[in-house]
C-alpha cells in the first residue's frame, strides 16, 4: 500500500494498472476512517482489481462558519485501516494540490442541493461534486463508492455523474452503525460523554419512526411531527430539519409510497449530526 501526495504519481500508478488490463475503485473520503469507510474499501476490494482511497479534507465543501480547522485528522491510523482493508494506494494531497491559486472552474447542480443540507450548507453540495468531479478525472475509475449515510450527497453524485457522463458506476453502501444505534462519523469525536449519550436520540426516533411506517403510517406530516416530538424531549439537541422525501429525487411528499428517504440532521451542543433511512 502506498500513499501520494501528487496528482502525478496517482496518474502514473493508474496508467501502470491499466496497462495490465486491471479495473480500478475509488473510495473518497475525508480521511479519520473508521468502520462506516472500512465497510465502503471492503466493497470496492472485492469488486475491483486495484482500489484507490482518497484522504482530503475537501476545503470547499466548507462553509466559513463551519469546523474545517478542528475536522480530525489521522494519516497513520488511516494507513493501517486502508492496508489492512486490502486497498492499494492513498490519496492525500495538500488543498495547494487540489486547488492551484487561481483555481476557478466549479461543478453545480441545480437541481437536488437546495433542499435538506443544502438549505444550511448553502455552498456544501457545490464543494463536493467539484472536489469528486476532480478525483474522477484523476484515478478515471470503473467505479466509486459513497455510503447512504450522506445519502443527499449519494443522489447529488449519482446525478451529476449521469448529466457528465462520467462513465463510472456509483455503488451505494449502507450505514455502519455503532452497537447502540448511533452512525459512525468521524464528527462523533467532537462529541462529550454526555453528548455522546444525547446523540442517539438520532437513531432511536428514525428506528421508532420506521417501525411505524412498516406497520401502516404513511402520512408525511405525522412522520415528521413524531420524529420532531421525540428528538425536542432531548434537552441538548437542535433540530436543523425532519423531511421525508422520495429517493433517489429527493422531492416533497405527502404520503409514503414507492422509495422515499426519511432524513434528519440534528445538532448536539456544537455538533451537527445526520442521519437517515431509506424505505
Ligand atoms: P467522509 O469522510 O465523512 O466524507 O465520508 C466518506 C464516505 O464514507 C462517504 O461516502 C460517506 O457517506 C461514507 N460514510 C461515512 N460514514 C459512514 C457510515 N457510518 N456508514 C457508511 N458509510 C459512511
Amino acid at each position: 500500500m502506498k500513499i501520494v501526495k501528487t496528482i502525478k504519481e496517482v496518474r502514473d500508478q493508474v496508467r501502470e494498472w491499466r496497462k495490465e488490463g486491471l479495473s480500478v475503485g475509488l473510495v473518497p473520503t475525508m480521511g479519520y476512517l473508521h468502520e462506516g469507510h472500512e465497510s465502503l474499501i471492503l466493497k470496492a476490494v472485492k469488486d475491483n482489481d486495484r482500489v484507490v482511497v482518497s484522504d482530503f479534507v475537501n476545503p470547499m465543501q466548507f462553509g466559513p462558519t463551519e469546523d474545517l480547522a478542528t475536522y480530525p485528522r489521522d494519516l497513520d491510523h488511516d494507513a493501517r485501516l486502508v492496508e489492512n482493508a486490502g486497498a492499494d494506494l492513498i490519496f492525500n494531497p495538500e488543498p495547494e494540490e487540489m486547488y492551484l491559486d487561481d483555481f476557478s472552474s466549479f461543478v453545480d447542480m441545480s437541481t437536488l442541493t437546495g433542499g435538506l443540507c443544502g438549505k444550511t450548507r448553502p455552498i456544501h453540495f457545490r464543494g463536493v461534486c467539484t472536489v469528486v468531479s476532480k478525483l474522477f478525472n484523476i484515478v478515471t475509475p470503473d467505479r466509486a463508492y459513497f455510503g447512504e449515510k450522506d445519502a443527499q450527497q449519494l443522489a447529488v453524485i449519482k446525478h451529476m455523474v449521469s448529466d457528465l457522463s462520467y462513465g463510472i458506476e456509483i455503488v451505494g453502501c449502507p450505514i455502519i452503525r455503532e452497537a447502540d444505534g448511533l452512525a459512525k462519523s468521524s464528527r462523533n469525536t467532537y462529541l462529550s460523554e454526555e453528548e455522546r449519550k444525547a446523540a442517539l436520540v438520532l437513531s432511536k426516533s428514525l428506528f421508532e419512526e420506521k417501525k411505524k411506517i412498516e406497520e401502516g403510517l404513511k402520512d408525511v406530516k405525522t412522520i415528521v411531527s413524531d420524529i420532531r416530538t421525540n428528538i425536542e424531549k432531548e434537552p441538548l439537541a437542535k433540530i436543523d430539519y425532519v423531511e421525508v422525501v422520495s429517493w433517489p429525487d429527493l422531492k416533497a411528499k405527502e404520503t409514503v409510497d414507492g422509495q422515499v428517504l426519511c432524513a434528519i440532521a440534528v445538532y448536539i451542543g456544537k455538533t451537527r449530526l445526520i442521519d437517515n433511512f431509506i424505505l
